[in-house]
Parts: C-alpha cells; sequence; structure tokens
C-alpha cells in the first residue's frame, strides 16, 4: 500500500467515478488515504472520459478534485 496526498487520482472524486461513491474500494481509499500502487481505474473527469484514460492511485492531474466534494 502508498499512502495518498491531495492531488493524486486516489483521493480525486473522478477516480473509478462511474462505479459511485458508494463504492467499498473506493470508499476504503479515501478513508485510510492509502491504495495498492497496482491498481488501475477509469478517470471519469469530463476532458478524460472520452479518452477512456486509466490511472493509477498514484497518478495525478490539474483537474484533481477532491472525493466528497464533486
Ligand atoms: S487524472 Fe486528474 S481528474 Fe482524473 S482521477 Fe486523476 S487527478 Fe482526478
Amino acid at each position: 500500500m502508498i499512502a495518498l496526498h491531495n492531488g493524486q487520482c486516489g483521493l480525486c472524486s473522478h477516480f473509478g467515478e462511474e462505479k459511485g461513491s458508494s463504492d467499498q474500494v473506493l470508499v476504503s481509499i479515501h478513508t485510510s488515504k492509502t491504495a495498492p500502487p497496482e491498481l488501475l481505474d477509469n478517470c471519469g473527469h469530463p476532458k478524460h472520459s472520452g479518452l477512456h484514460l486509466k490511472v493509477t492511485p498514484m497518478s495525478g492531474c490539474d483537474g484533481f478534485t477532491p472525493a466528497g466534494q464533486a
């Protein structure tokens, strides 16, 4: 597991967004602020979703939106 910080995909509301905020894996990541580094999920940001961008919890971009504040 790796520790996550604000600005990284794992703590972004767009990470795995299509699963919904009640997804147990996402809830666990948001609560613990840690994630398995090999995890890959879709970025649901409007500028990326059409490209089917896959990101890891450690990735990041300027579209970061803190989970829970979407
Ligand atoms: S790529 Fe950017 S918008 Fe997408 S999940 Fe990561 S930080 Fe959020």
